[in-house]
């Protein structure tokens, strides 16, 4: 463990120790021995996204001649909201015309996971993760959408349970082609909320 994940410890435990007995709680009860301990590992794993690059992932291979639509469905993801930190969650939905190059399958996963295990909104996610594609990716034309359930909507202010947020970022030829777009949402099976 390094000197800073380890002063970053004794920070979380002392704060969710304080956060506890703030609102009452009788913090030495064994019920709560280890739960400092754990939140402290559970934001580990959910925040690892901070110690991670997103180009990491960018092994690309020659697309061989193929140059239409290539669509990624319900790859699913967790994130935590940067306005509440509750997590919000669904599935990401890619489609991308290849310039010559493409990206391995599982590779797409690591990237969502890595923009995701940090603090985000659905908006910031949805340009990182198109940002990220078109930097390393230089597709001809790019559609990424987001649909998501926010717990900070669903557990507590209006109480939403039923309400799904949906991000949707185009660019280049996808920005165009509405043959495309339809393709693309008749593929993941879902149509755009206009
Ligand atoms: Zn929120």
């Amino acid at each position: 463990m390094t000197n800073k994940s380890g002063s970053r410890k004794e920070l979380v435990i002392n704060f969710i120790l304080q956060l506890l007995n703030s609102f009452g709680e009788d913090i030495s009860r064994d019920g709560l021995a280890e739960t400092p301990i754990r939140v402290f590992r559970m934001y580990e794993e959910l925040l690892s996204g901070y110690s991670q690059d997103p180009k990491t992932v960018f092994k690309t291979f020659k697309s061989n001649g193929y140059k239409d639509l290539v669509t990624l469905t319900n790859i699913g993801f967790h994130s935590l909201c940067e306005h509440h930190i509750l997590p919000f969650f669904g599935k990401i939905h890619i489609g991308y015309i290849p310039n010559g190059k493409v990206l391995g399958l599982s590779k797409f996963v690591r990237l969502t996971e890595i923009l995701s295990h940090r603090l985000q909104t659905q908006e910031n996610l949805t340009n990182q993760i198109a940002n990220a594609l078109e930097e390393n990716l230089n597709p001809r034309g790019l559609i990424v959408t987001i649909e998501a359930e926010h717990l900070c909507m669903s557990m507590r202010g209006v109480r939403k349970s039923d309400c799904i947020t949906k991000t949707t970022i185009f660019r280049g030829l996808l920005k165009k082609n509405t043959k495309l777009v339809d393709q693309f949402y008749r593929e993941i099976n879902s149509q755009p909320s206009k």
